[in-house]
């Protein structure tokens, strides 16, 4: 069985992730996608509250489990006995930390974990946790950007019903 992990931050979830989602989860027989709790980053959601997104968001995917993890990805890979990590570029800017992040992984798990790269969609090419949770802060539309539950959520923690 041929299986992947989508590891990353989720804070939160948006489409353009879902896109990634959809399309790794056509490529390999299980995906799972992994919340990564990391101690140097303050997240708006928790990393329960991003399971459930998640969860949710991708609850017609019958192949797609979502788990958390916190350590290092090679760490966890191992464990899951999985060999391949998906990760998303958008931009060049991506580019440079994104193949850093690759050959360490490739490198300190013995040759045991790759990494693929899915390019994402252009409709999506723009899209970041950070910048959504920028406009909903300021009570902006982000109907394009994230799932209608996800938005109610993310109004919800800047103080805003609607
Ligand atoms: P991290 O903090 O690990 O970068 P993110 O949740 O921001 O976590 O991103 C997880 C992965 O999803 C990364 O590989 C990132 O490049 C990718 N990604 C983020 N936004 C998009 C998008 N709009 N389209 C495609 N991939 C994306």
């Amino acid at each position: 069985m041929k299986a992947a992990i989508y590891p990353g931050s989720f804070d939160p979830v948006t489409f353009g992730h879902l896109d990634i989602i959809k399309r790794a989860a056509e490529i390999f027989d299980e995906l799972t996608v992994s919340v990564l709790n990391n101690k140097t980053k303050t997240p708006l959601f928790s990393v329960e509250e991003r399971v459930k997104m998640l969860e949710e968001a991708t609850k017609n995917l019958p192949n797609v489990k979502i788990d958390s993890f916190s350590g290092l990805l090679i760490d966890y890979a191992k464990e899951k006995n999985i060999r391949v990590a998906i990760r998303g570029l958008r931009a060049f800017t991506d580019f440079e930390y994104e193949l850093q992040i690759a050959q360490t992984n490739r490198k300190f798990s013995g040759g045991n974990l790759d990494t693929m790269f899915l390019t994402t969609s252009l409709e999506y090419a723009y899209l970041s946790s950070s910048t959504v949770k920028e406009v909903a802060s300021f009570n902006g539309d982000i109907s394009e950007s994230v799932p209608d539950f996800v938005g109610k959520l993310l109004y919800k923690k800047y103080g805003y019903d609607r």
